[in-house]
């Protein structure tokens, strides 16, 4: 039985990874001219490779890890601890360990005391759907307060969401408290976060490598035009001129992708799918020759600054990876039609530079090496009120067609875990679906999975 896959990313190239195992013969094509995605690689200059986005592994990473071990890559794997902190009315505070969050001084006691309880009493949380049709910032007021809601969660979750959030279920931030939490480690709670050398590329190369040794395919620069439907069934792919018949297609594309790739889908399947949308990034990327902050991740709540936060990844990654560099990343997540997608790089530039030099007065703009925009326009899925109902099943209503996407996990956040854990239930989808004989026991229908948190 053959199967296209559509898309070399995480989802992609994991789904390839687990259809092989099982004896499927897998082709995989992507577009571009590596493998991995967002989570892909890029050439500096001077020849180093770096992550074209930022990516930490989590301590926490349970199904990462264990993917490595089986790939005979985990001795690659490196954690350090790490500090995260928030900058808050001109100032950097440090929020770390206990101690600090009590002394935080953009709050008073009793609101410190609140959102301390907040952060805990999302870890009691287990049955999300509680919490699906109950907005974020009700949530957050009523468990924080409305002066902490004011001064730290409204400022970032209007960075995050680029402005209106309204439609946020607040399954948003349990998810992120929850994941957050997962890497605090050991009585004084050190936050732990990681990578593979080589960056995620690294564990893209060995599935792809397990691939094609299973007798599987990888055709790079290889953008499918169009998924061959004829009565029903999903027929091959078209590339060009050229129409490449397969068993079964399953693409790992975001919805929109999808949508266009399927002409041949009914026009109700095309208006259920163009309900999903998401949130888009422009991130430049900072190569600089010494450290900015120190802080893996620092959050930021004055409006004033245009980006989300700054994240400095040699906090954890040793610049020896890296070409002896410093890599910070200043993402600004971007809401579908925002002005920000609109920008030029150069205008990006001048106005990211104005910002860090207003933020970090010491900032001299001779320690950076290189700065580089970087954007994307379907980053991450967004999830509105009560809206499950909205998230496309791995089987689509066209036989031996197959979606594994994003837009489908959830409430987990969408991250290296929990894309590798959908992968392999969507394979389990799949192949019960194809094979049903081997596979007897897998469910055919899957619209939502919980099982990827933290
Ligand atoms: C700024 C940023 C920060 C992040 N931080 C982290 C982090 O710290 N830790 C973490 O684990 N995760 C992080 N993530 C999330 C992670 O990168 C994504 O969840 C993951 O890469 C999604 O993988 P995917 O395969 O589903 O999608 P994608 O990576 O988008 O893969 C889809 C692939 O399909 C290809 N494609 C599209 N159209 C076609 C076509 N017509 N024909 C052929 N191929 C096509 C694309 O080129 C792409 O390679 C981050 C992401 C971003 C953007």
């Amino acid at each position: 039985m053959t199967v296209a896959i559509l898309g070399g990313g995480i989802m992609g190239i994991n789904l390839g990874y687990c259809l092989s195992r099982q004896g499927l013969q897998v082709e995989i094509f992507e577009a571009s001219p590596v493998l991995g995605g967002l989570a892909g690689p890029l050439i500096l200059e001077d020849g180093v490779a770096v992550d074209r986005f930022y990516h930490a592994i989590l301590s926490s990473d349970s199904h990462l890890a264990s993917l490595c071990a089986e790939l005979g890559i985990d001795n690659r794997l490196r954690f350090r601890e790490t500090r995260m902190g928030f900058y808050h009315q001109g100032q950097i505070h440090s929020m770390n360990n206990v101690i600090e969050f009590l002394r935080f001084p953009p709050l008073g006691w009793v609101d410190r005391f609140r959102l301390g309880l907040t952060v805990l009493y999302a870890q009691f949380v287990r049955d999300w759907r509680r919490l699906e049709g109950i907005r974020v910032d009700e949530w957050l007021t009523h468990l924080s307060g409305r002066r902490t809601f004011g001064s730290i969660w409204r400022p970032m979750l209007k960075a995050k969401f680029d402005g209106g959030f309204e439609d946020t279920p607040a399954t948003y931030i349990w998810a992120r408290l929850v994941r957050t939490r997962s890497t605090r480690q050991g009585a004084n709670q050190k936050e732990m976060a990681g990578h593979l050398i080589g960056g995620y590329a690294a564990l893209m190369t060995a599935m792809a490598e397990r691939i094609v040794s299973a007798g599987g395919k990888i055709h790079l620069r290889a953008p499918v035009q169009e998924i061959v439907i004829e009565h029903g069934r999903a027929r091959g792919l078209r590339l060009g001129d050229d129409v490449q018949p397969f068993d079964a297609v399953a693409a790992t594309v975001q919805a929109p992708i999808f949508r266009r790739l399927i002409p041949g889908a009914g026009q109700d399947y095309h208006d259920y799918l163009g309900q999903t949308d998401y949130l888009g990034i422009v991130c430049p990327l900072l190569v600089l020759d010494r450290p900015l902050t120190g802080y893996w991740t620092l959050n930021i709540t004055d409006e004033r600054v245009p980006f989300t936060g700054v994240i400095e990844t040699t906090a954890y990654i040793d610049p020896q990876y890296v070409g002896g560099h410093h890599l910070v990343y200043l993402p600004k997540y971007t809401a579908p039609g925002s002005e920000w997608q609109k920008k030029s790089d150069e205008e990006i530039k001048a106005i990211w530079l104005k910002h860090l030099q207003m933020m970090f007065p010491d900032f001299d703009p001779k320690h950076v090496r290189y700065l580089l925009v970087h954007r994307e326009r379907y980053v991450e899925p967004l999830h509105g009120l009560n809206a499950t109902h909205l998230i496309p099943a791995v089987k689509t209503p066209v036989e031996n067609l197959y979606l594994a996407t994003t837009a489908q996990i959830y409430p987990a956040l969408t991250n290296g875990e929990s894309v590798s854990r959908h992968a392999r239930e969507a394979a389990g989808i799949i192949l019960g679906d194809l094979t049903p004989r081997a596979h007897p026991s897998i469910q055919v229908s899957m619209p939502v999975t919980d099982s990827a948190l933290p």
